[in-house]
């Protein structure tokens, strides 16, 4: 089973797609984390892709469609994937039909999470993220007991893009680029879409109902 993730930034794709993995064993593609990874390791794709993403812009379609093609084909998706944060624009989408095409792959399921912009902005300038196991938290509805990730001890930060000027950005260039794949995704039929402003179990809760 293969499932695509649509939804603003901050409107919980990733912690639904944590729990799709566990719960199908299925593989987490977000494209958020690779780059963030390849910025770390200060890989070639994260020298270049660093600006943007420090800008709340996207990374070119052609780098990510690469990044894509070769995540895709590894062993561990052959039981089914989610992609988190990927496409983004049209012309990922129509890279993505070709590249599951060539590699006899199909999407199952597309399902937009919805969460008003308002709750979005408040959400993203409380968050914090484990640098180790990425576990999330939320500076006042969901602190970590110290500075250090409860769960690896690890060290919980604020993502770099996590400020108010980048957060504002993201959210243009979601609005802009990212949010005509409703309708490109909704044509196909395939499309269904959640309500994501409520607790994440309740979300999932849904998400299971939708894939059923
Ligand atoms: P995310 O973790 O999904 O919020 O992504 C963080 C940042 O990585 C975005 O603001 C973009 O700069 C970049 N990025 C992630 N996924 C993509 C994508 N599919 N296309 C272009 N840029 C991306």
């Amino acid at each position: 089973m293969n499932i695509l993730l649509l939804g603003a930034p901050g409107s919980g794709k990733g912690s639904q797609a944590k729990l799709l993995e566990t719960k199908f064993g299925l593989k987490h593609i977000s494209t958020g984390d690779i780059l963030r990874e390849s910025v770390k390791n200060e890989t070639s794709l994260g020298k270049l892709a660093k600006e943007y993403m420090n800008k709340g812009e996207l990374v070119p379609d052609e780098l990510i469609l690469d990044l894509i093609e070769e995540r895709i084909s590894k062993v561990d998706c052959l039981g089914g994937v989610i992609f988190d944060g990927f496409p983004r624009t049209i012309k990922q989408a129509e890279g993505l039909d070709n590249l599951l095409v060539k590699n006899n792959k199909r999407l199952n399921h597309v399902l937009s999470i919805d969460v008003p912009f308002d709750k979005i902005i408040t959400r993203l300038t409380a968050r914090m993220v484990c640098s180790g196991c990425g576990k999330d938290y939320n500076k006042i509805s969901n602190p970590p007991k110290s500075d250090k990730c409860d769960v690896c001890n690890g060290d919980v930060i604020v993502r770099a893009d996590d400020n108010e000027a980048t957060i504002k950005n993201r959210l243009d260039v979601y609005k802009k680029s990212t949010e005509p794949l409703i309708d490109y995704y909704n044509n196909k039929n395939i499309l269904k879409r959640i309500d994501g402003d409520k607790d994440v179990n309740l979300v999932f809760n849904d998400v299971e109902k939708l894939l059923q």
